[in-house]
């Protein structure tokens, strides 16, 4: 009894523990708005119009960074659907084997029915052990939240969340209005922090504020402006920071751009269809998060041809399997059939600079992804 007890009482710790950074922003960005509402327009700009104005536009920034941080911090991640699970005879059935090649063979025998494409690196069905289920393409486990967790990109302890399939878009959208707030607010206090070195300003406290909201903002828009590009060319290229790091292994080999089905198709996969959906932190992501359509389906003949029924011969016998029990929305199975618009190399990013942008990516960025990232 008293070591579960002193190991909850732990996990309630680290609970605890994990919003300090969450805690640390909210008290940054409180700050910051009592800095430039208050101490900036309200005391010192004495132009009315210019006042009224940065007002109104820091307000619309405001709340929308605001909506998508709250948003990507409590919008739960997504496992994967009870098809996903072991059955009470399947495990049994696992337990009994003790050889590894025959546990696969069980395995394999079940992910037969499931559009599971991706493979471990040894070429193995991908099993969590502590969850007991098969593991989807692009789904792995967090060892921070103690889940498997659907398209997981990384665990982001500034959010105190997993961010993935349920919650990319929000994540995507925090950093555009995040850095978009930030160089409001650097662009529109750079003549008053002028002013201060000036001797400009008005002998008051509100100087030293406009002082320290210029170096702040400033400093934070390069580091979400990094963050920011580098989440773009991973939107543009369908891939998963985990995958950037580690790329995903199909069963005839592995392929970094396995689920890419051109610049198009990857970004209406995360943002959706209906472009005005787009810059609102509501989900509208295409898919359930479980299977993805990918252009190497039909190289992998154990599987289903396709989970997306692409293929009209296919479709009868697709739709004629157990999975998926909820079917792929329409918005999705599109995803894989051919619209001329939507051609592979239509604005795809080249190659070059794909491989500029991994030079020149910043090292600090890979390392605390890797750490703060479990799979
Ligand atoms: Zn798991
Ligand atoms: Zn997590």
């Amino acid at each position: 009894m008293a070591p579960s007890g002193s190991r909850s009482i732990k996990r309630g710790c680290q609970r605890v523990l994990y919003w300090i950074p969450v805690l640390f922003i909210a008290l940054i960005v409180a700050w910051s708005y009592y800095a430039y509402v208050l101490q900036l327009c309200i005391e010192s700009i004495e132009d009315t119009g210019e006042k009224v104005v940065y007002l109104l536009v820091y307000h619309v920034i405001f709340i929308m960074f605001v909506w998508a941080y709250w948003q990507t911090i409590f919008t739960k991640p997504m496992n994967p659907l009870k098809e996903f699970h072991l059955s009470h005879s399947d495990k049994e059935l696992l337990e009994r084997e003790d050889r590894g090649e025959s546990q696969q063979e069980i395995l394999r025998r079940i992910a037969k029915d499931l559009p599971i494409y991706t493979r471990t690196n040894s070429g193995a069905i991908r099993f969590c052990d502590r969850c007991q289920l098969l593991k989807p393409d692009r789904c792995h486990h967090c060892s921070v939240c103690d889940k498997c967790i659907l398209k997981m990109d990384h665990h982001c302890p500034w959010v105190n969340n997993c961010v993935g399939f349920a919650n990319y878009k929000f994540f995507m959208l925090f950093l555009l209005y995040s850095l978009l707030y930030c160089l409001f607010i650097t662009a529109t206090d750079l003549q008053y922090f002028i002013k201060f070195w000036t001797n400009g300003l008005p002998d008051t406290q509100a100087k030293f504020h406009i002082l320290f909201l210029f170096f702040s903002a400033s400093m934070f828009s390069v580091s979400l402006a990094s963050l920011f590009i580098y989440h773009c060319w991973l939107v543009c290229k369908n891939r998963s920071t985990l995958e950037a790091v580690r790329s995903p292994v199909f069963r005839h080999g592995t392929d970094k751009n396995g689920f890419s089905l051109g610049f198009s198709k990857n970004f209406r996969q995360v943002f959706g269809d209906e472009v005005k959906y787009w810059p609102i932190p509501v989900f509208s992501s295409l898919g359930d998060g479980c299977s993805f359509p990918t252009c190497l389906v039909n190289l992998d003949p154990e599987q289903p041809s396709s989970p997306t029924g692409s293929n009209p011969a296919n479709k009868s016998a697709a739709e004629g399997r157990q999975f998926p029990s909820k079917p792929l929305r329409e918005s999705q199975s599109r995803l894989l059939t051919s619209t001329p618009s939507w051609s592979e190399n239509e604005t795809l990013l080249d190659d070059k600079t794909a491989a500029l942008y991994q030079s020149l990516e910043p090292l600090i960025f890979r390392g605390m992804f890797d750490f703060f990232s479990s799979h």
